[in-house]
């Protein structure tokens, strides 16, 4: 398809700021707890009552050594922060902000950087890495939604450990509305964890997704919710709005392939019919549409239906780039997930996944080049959740971000693809007070991001090796 075509069909459908409510979460019990050294998880799922670091509506004065806000280009030197409650009251020089908060318990990061709490719009919290299909199944066959569900919550720990305060997750792969659950317990103060917005169980037809056997006489766990026609997509989005969906994700393709001109290329699932009920539906209920969209094709069939962003994305041409700017279609790349199962797979006979660790770098290249928004987004879970989160930062340094550019995409252009700029993804009054450090420049060095050592999210802190 022509640019021109799929830009004719594009401009015919209006694309709505179809952006999640923000739900205040309620303050959190305080779980300061100092992971065993090299390993970045919190000690015990479930803490009893401890001290908390910051009261509740007090106010905390947090000296800055370096200060990346998330907006701006370059990092302020020796800043103050004044939070207030759970969120940032004031940023401003040190002297002026010691002014204004004569008497205020002070945190000491002058020696640190401090940055807005990072954000990974591309997760799975109940999936425990996936190389291969037969670790696919072993989690749908042998372990019960209330334990994967125990496994979801720990993950959310580690997240929120690793300097993670906010999580996308874009579907439980078989545990039905898990997600919503250790949403609601984090909210709730049950648990630690990042800030949730969940998809529950994504959509494709029949046949299109695991588990798949041909032996038709056993009806087998499915990853997603098996929807065909319009009528059942629309109910289906209803039902999962219902039961607590902030956004709804699809799979657009399957059975990836390089075509004789080098072009990959997929096989799409849905027809545009059934995919614009759908789209349709999700931004009629105020929720934005996340497409699992791999090759051409499948990139193609998700963009004519107006979905909000493109998962993955390998096959992103210079055409489908530009479409995607012109329509504010946001991107999360997921490039770790690719260099932790291509070698795996291709033992097991797929060897089209090291190819698409060629073609991504290149389309990451034409993407930067046209200006599309880049959001930070790992699909970790895909790879197992005992790896740092923040890997992802160096390969897009990597593929041509600055490490401004790359800290951005996890933090304030995150934040405006949640629709929640005014609330995430910064360091300015009025945004929660989320904020990470580490102790050295991930300026200078961007796996900087893989050592954060100290967490508050809400005004609450969750690790403190430094700053006391
Ligand atoms: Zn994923």
């Amino acid at each position: 398809m022509t640019t021109r075509t799929l830009a004719a069909l594009l401009a015919a459908l209006a694309l709505p700021s179809a952006l999640a409510a923000q739900r205040r979460p309620t303050p959190l019990p305080p779980q300061i707890q100092a992971p065993p050294p090299g390993q970045a998880v919190v000690a015990g799922l479930i803490g009893g009552p401890q001290t908390p670091a910051v009261q509740r509506g007090a106010v905390v004065l947090v000296h800055a050594g370096r200060l990346i806000d998330g907006v701006a280009d370059q990092p302020l030197l020796d800043q103050g922060i004044v939070v207030q409650g759970d969120r940032i009251a004031f940023v401003g020089p040190w002297a002026e902000a010691q002014r204004r908060a004569a008497g205020a318990t002070v945190v000491d990061l002058s020696r640190a950087t401090v940055l807005p709490g990072l954000i990974d719009n591309h997760t799975h919290l109940l999936l425990q890495g996936d190389i291969t299909n037969a670790d696919y199944e072993d989690q749908l066959l042998r372990q019960s939604t209330p334990y994967r569900a125990i496994l979801g919550a720990r993950n959310a720990q580690r997240a929120l450990q690793q300097g993670f305060t906010v999580l996308r997750d874009v579907e439980t792969e078989g545990a039905m509305y898990a997600d919503v659950d250790i949403k609601r317990a984090i909210n709730n103060g049950e648990i630690a964890g990042p800030r949730l917005w969940v998809s529950t169980r994504s959509f494709a037809p029949t046949g299109m997704y695991p588990i798949t056997t041909p032996n038709w006489e056993l009806d087998l766990p499915h990853g997603v919710q098996v929807v065909d026609g319009p009528d059942e997509i629309r109910r289906a989005v209803r039902e999962q709005v219902r039961f607590g969906a902030d956004l709804i994700k699809f799979y657009a393709d399957r059975r990836y392939y390089f075509d004789s001109t080098r072009t990959l290329r997929s096989w799409v699932n849905f027809t545009d019919e059934e995919l614009r009920a759908m789209v349709d539906e999700a931004h009629r209920l105020g929720r934005p549409v996340a497409a699992h969209a791999v090759g051409r094709d499948g990139i193609e069939s998700a963009l004519r239906a107006g979905v909000n962003t493109i998962e993955h994305g390998y096959g992103i041409s210079d055409s489908l780039a530009q479409v995607m700017v012109r329509h504010n279609v946001y991107w999360c790349p997921t490039i770790y997930v690719n260099y932790y199962v291509a070698p795996g797979r291709a033992a097991a006979g797929a060897t089209i996944y090291g190819q698409m660790i060629e073609e991504e770098q290149r389309a990451f290249t034409r993407a930067m080049r046209a200006g599309v928004k880049i959001s930070f987004g790992t699909d970790v879970g895909g790879f197992a959740w005992t790896e740092p989160i923040a890997r992802e930062f160096s390969y897009m340094v990597q593929y041509g971000m600055t490490p401004m550019q790359a800290l951005k995409a996890a933090t304030s252009v995150a934040a405006e693809l949640l629709g929640q700029q005014a609330n995430l993804g910064s360091v300015q009054a009025g945004r929660f007070a989320d904020l990470i450090a580490v102790s050295g420049d991930p300026l200078q060095d961007i796996r900087e991001m893989e050592r954060v050592r100290w967490v508050m999210k809400g005004g609450v802190v969750y690790r403190e090796e430094i700053g006391r």
